[in-house]
């Protein structure tokens, strides 16, 4: 039986200032989630709320003792299906707090049978991608100074933010400095859908692999407009936020990038991973910039999808949790010597 459900608010700070086409941060709220069972085994989930969702720390910490009261009354952590159901007749929406609660529920679960979550579910380690490790926004000069030291720390895939006045010239100081990378792109719905032809065929010539959420997620007819016209595959990130979206993007975009926080959790991140692959669209695996207290669990869902962006806690100065271990980009849930999610408060 589950006897203890609390949360705490974590405030995090980042390396160095992050920037995205929608602003600069340079540092954020997680809340983390902990349950406990009688025999004194934990549980630990987190939430790193996006006000693009409408979510902010205040509004999980609003919500959280209603998901938790409903997790203390079913009790039984194994009875997840039971859970999952509670927790949504108990509230709507708020996703990045339903998916702190999920999150600890499958960490606990996974860690009475004492087996890691990825084994608990029969994925193959060895299918996980590597995760790429994004650059922020900054002037040319520093973005490719960023890049060459991700190199450097063994990154070869690299997620460049764009969304600028002058993308190309940001995406050719990241392609010097990092001429053997894989390239990605993100412009966080900054173009218009003609601005997005115009760059990506730009882009393209620097070698790089796809673009993400060209445009205004309010305009899906812009999407597919993008996709029919550059000889980039379109990824849809702002557009999907959970599995309900999936179908409408089938024929829009050629993918979609998941992550916990948007589908509210591990069991509608599954739903919606399976639902894209249905629809033949390729799938991403995404986080938000938040502690391995939530990343980890993500890391077990990696052997899943093409493509894993999991670099949140790397860009943390001190996240206060280990989780799965990051070689280079590679995600070592093969080196995985603890159970559950493998988040633990560090020593
Ligand atoms: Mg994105």
């Amino acid at each position: 039986m589950i006897v203890r459900a609390e949360f705490e608010r974590l405030e995090l700070t980042l390396s160095e200032p992050f920037a995205i086409a929608r602003g600069s941060r340079e540092t954020t709220t997680n809340v983390v989630v902990r349950l406990t069972d009688a025999d004194g085994a934990t549980g630990v989930g987190a939430a790193a709320p996006s006000t693009r969702y409408g979510e902010t720390p205040a509004t999980v910490e609003a919500v959280l003792p209603r998901f938790l009261d409903a997790v203390e009354s079913v009790g039984n952590p194994d009875a997840r299906q039971r859970l999952e159901r509670r927790l949504g007749e108990t509230v709507r929406g708020n996703p990045a707090a339903r998916a702190a609660v999920s999150i600890a529920l499958c960490d606990l679960a996974a860690t009475r049978l004492g087996v890691p979550l990825y084994r608990l579910w029969g994925l193959d380690p060895d299918a996980a991608p590597p995760t790429s490790y994004t650059i922020g926004l900054a002037a040319p000069e520093r973005m490719g100074e960023k890049a060459a030291a991700a190199v450097d720390a063994g990154h070869d895939v690299l997620k460049v933010k764009v969304g600028t006045d002058d993308d190309e010239a940001r995406v050719a100081a990241v392609r010097a400095a990092a001429p053997d990378a894989q390239l990605r792109v993100d412009a966080n719905e900054a173009w218009t859908p003609k601005e997005a032809v115009a760059r990506c065929g730009a882009l393209a010539d620097h070698g790089v692999e796809f673009v993400e959420q060209p445009v205004s997620a309010d305009d899906p007819d812009g999407l597919r407009y993008v996709t029919e016209r550059v000889p980039l595959p379109v990824i849809a990130d702002e557009s999907c936020r959970d599995a309900g979206d999936v179908a409408d993007l089938a024929g829009r975009v050629d993918g979609v990038n998941l992550k916990l926080t948007k589908c509210g959790g591990i069991r509608e991140t599954r739903r919606a991973i399976h639902a894209a692959r249905a629809a033949g669209l390729e799938v991403m695996l995404g986080c938000m910039v938040e502690t391995n207290a939530a990343i980890a669990a993500a890391c077990h869902l990696a052997p899943l999808v093409d493509y894993a962006d999991l670099d949140g806690s790397l860009l943390l100065a001190d996240d206060p949790y280990e989780g799965v271990g990051v070689d280079g980009g590679d995600l070592r849930l093969d080196a995985l010597d603890r159970p559950g999610t493998g988040a633990r408060r560090r020593e």
